[in-house]
Order: C-alpha cells, then sequence, then structure tokens
C-alpha cells in the first residue's frame, strides 16, 4: 500500500532531544531530558518550518519544547485534572453532560504539546481501544438516548487513518439518537496534510441536513496560521463543515490582549469560529504555563467591544473531579435595588431598568 504524505510526515517527526537539540542547541540548557519520562517529544516537520529558531522564546516552540520545569509538579496539579475517570461508565467513554459525551478514539497525536491535560495518558500513548472496547461504547450509546452527541477526542482522532475514521463514523450514524458528531482535532495545525480529499469525503458521507459533523480545532498563536493551515480549514468549510476553534491562555504564548486579537481575528478571517478559550487545566508539570484566573479576565475584558463580536471566544475553566466546564469572566453588571448598573465596553457605567407590565387602569 502506497504511504500518503501525511502518514510520511508523521514519519519524519522530530522525536529525539539529539534532534531537536541539532536545531536548537538552546534546548541542551534547559535540562529536559527527565520531562521526556513523563511525556513523549514529537515535534512535526510542518511545525519546525514555523519555528523560528533564533528566538528560545519562540512561543510555537514553547509549545513543542520539553522543559526541565514540567518536572515541577506544583500544589494543586493532578494527572487526572478534568475527572475523565470519574465520569467514565465504560472505558474511554466520559460521560459528564446529559447530552454529550467524548470517546477517546486514540491517545496518539502528531504532537506533544507540553501542556496537554491528558498527559498522564497521551504522554505515553495508551494504547487504543480494542474491539470489545469499542463495543461496549456503541452498546452504551445505543442504551442511553439522551446522547445526542459523540464527540471524537483523544489523542488525536484524525491521526486514525481513514479506515477507522469510517468506521467509527458509520457505526455512530447508525445509532438514531445521536444527531452531531463532532471531532476534536490539532491536525489541523500541527499537520494539515492530513485534510486529505478523501478524508474529506468520507467526512461528507456521514453527514446530511440535520446531521452534521463540527471540527473543533485547536489553535494559539497568530503564526500557528500558515498557508497549509488555511487550505486545510478551506477544504472543510468548502464541504460544509463548521470549524470551531477552542485554544488555551498559556504563558509567555498567548497572554496579551494584542497576539489574542490577531488570533481571533484572523481565525474568523479563515471560517474559524473562536469558540472556547481555556484557562490551563490543572495538570501535573504545567505550572510554567499557566497564567493567574484574573490576569485572564483582565484580557477578556479588554478584548470585549475591540474584537468583532463574531470572533470572540467564551473564556472557560473546567472545575476539577468531573464538576464541569463554566464561563469566566469580568461581572459587567449588578442589581441595585430596582435597577441594574452595567458597566459598557468602554468603562462607562450605565444605569439600566427593565420594562414592566403596565399596571395601569
Ligand atoms: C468539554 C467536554 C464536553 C464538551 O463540552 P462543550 O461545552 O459542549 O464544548 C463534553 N464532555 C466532556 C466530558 C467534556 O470534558
Amino acid at each position: 500500500m502506497s504511504i500518503e504524505p501525511w502518514q510520511n510526515e508523521l514519519q519524519n517527526c522530530i522525536r529525539t532531544l539529539d534532534e531537536l537539540g541539532r536545531l536548537l542547541p538552546i534546548v541542551e540548557k534547559t535540562k529536559p531530558r527527565e520531562a521526556l519520562s513523563n511525556m513523549r517529544l514529537s515535534i512535526t516537520p510542518h511545525t519546525l518550518k514555523l519555528i523560528d529558531f533564533k528566538n528560545p522564546r519562540d512561543p510555537i516552540l514553547l509549545m513543542c519544547m520539553p522543559q526541565e520545569r514540567e518536572l515541577d509538579v506544583c500544589a494543586g496539579e493532578l494527572a487526572d485534572p478534568t475527572g475523565d475517570l470519574e465520569k467514565s461508565p465504560v472505558p474511554l467513554l466520559v460521560h459528564r453532560y446529559p447530552d454529550r459525551v467524548l470517546v477517546l478514539t486514540t491517545f496518539f497525536c502528531a504532537q506533544s504539546c507540553r501542556f496537554c491535560f491528558r498527559r498522564s495518558r497521551t504522554g505515553s500513548v495508551e494504547p487504543d481501544p480494542k474491539a470489545k472496547e469499542i463495543e461496549d461504547i456503541l452498546e452504551y450509546l445505543t442504551g442511553h438516548p439522551e446522547i445526542e452527541e459523540a464527540i471524537l477526542s483523544g489523542g488525536d482522532p484524525l491521526t486514525l487513518s481513514d479506515g477507522q475514521i469510517e468506521d467509527w463514523l458509520h457505526r455512530l450514524r447508525a445509532i438514531p439518537s445521536i444527531r452531531r458528531i463532532r471531532i476534536h482535532t490539532r491536525v489541523i495545525v500541527n499537520l494539515p496534510s492530513r485534510i486529505t480529499e478523501n478524508l474529506v469525503s468520507i467526512l461528507r458521507r456521514h453527514m446530511d441536513m440535520i446531521h452534521p459533523i463540527y471540527v473543533v480545532t485547536h489553535f494559539n498563536h497568530p503564526r500557528e496560521i500558515a498557508e497549509e493551515n488555511v487550505a486545510a480549514v478551506a477544504k472543510l468549510a468548502d464541504a460544509g463543515i463548521v470549524v470551531r476553534n477552542q485554544g488555551v491562555l498559556l504563558k509567555g504564548v498567548n497572554d496579551s490582549a494584542d497576539v489574542l486579537e490577531e488570533l481571533f481575528k484572523k481565525l474568523a478571517d479563515i471560517r474559524v469560529v473562536p469558540y472556547y478559550l481555556h484557562q490551563l487545566d490543572l495538570a501535573k508539570g504545567t505550572n510554567h504555563f499557566r497564567v493567574p484566573i484574573e490576569r485572564g479576565i483582565e484580557i477578556m475584558k479588554e478584548l470585549q467591544g475591540r474584537v468583532t463580536g463574531i470572533a470572540l471566544p467564551r473564556y472557560m475553566l473546567d472545575l476539577p473531579g468531573g464538576k464541569g466546564k463554566v464561563p469566566v469572566g469580568h461581572g459587567y453588571m449588578e442589581k441595585k435595588g430596582e435597577k441594574w448598573i452595567i458597566e459598557s465596553p468602554f468603562g462607562e457605567r450605565v444605569e439600566y431598568r427593565e420594562s414592566r407590565a403596565f399596571e395601569g387602569i
């Protein structure tokens, strides 16, 4: 069988510190060797082209370069920060909300994000679900018709083969209660060659006007939006697939209103809807990336009014222990007796009264 360009690219990822060190002498000074025992290293050839190796603080490099600081586990950091295991009625399925579930289709990713919230499972690439586990997942979904949406997650589901993806979609579509399928993937960012004509046609064959497929990707910095990424998004968008973005607020990468403004606007330009900006989950060894929530709120407040509403995501916090996601934000409104005092996006305090039914005669 001939090997496709994206598979070839996967085989040519940087996977050792020696290879990375040849490109970037600074790597040795960050003493990252031990960090690899917790999480493997992988950087795709596409990402390598975007890194500015003259800058040791390059944001794209920081997201994928192992550092000794990953060994510092801080108070409050957890192996399973989102409580996946507590909410798994069958292995590899996470059912936290009534109407939607996560299906962990693989723990493999094209690239290793050093801030990954699921790094205790993706870091060593836990085995993919076996046939029996897939059966159990499908049986659970069939037995719970309140579940309307299956979210293929991982790991990165689009690192699976075309045949495996087709199999998942085919079997999920056979369950009448599953109306929406969502695919959470980062290949649009780090392996855009994966979005092949054949993959797009597989997706198209498994959707119709009332059974959509949504793709949610993960851009964190405007410089990640290169020509190849734009082309990958365009293939999906032209096929009628809505692409959204969930990013993560990361220290030294995108913790400024200017960087996020550029990111969100560029995403809107290429037909990606900015959807969530996540507060970094409390995964072990990620503290060097963490931005205080107060700072996050301040940044989002700066962006309100400055960035077009169609490009402004919600800032979200995922509560530990599987307790769910909540929007975090500046409290714009305060009730004072009969009226509300509301802060406008331009800092003005405005009084607002709700209408009342006419009580006359
Ligand atoms: C984040 C998450 C979802 C999706 O939540 P949305 O708010 O719909 O994006 C679903 N299930 C689990 C377990 C999750 O962690």
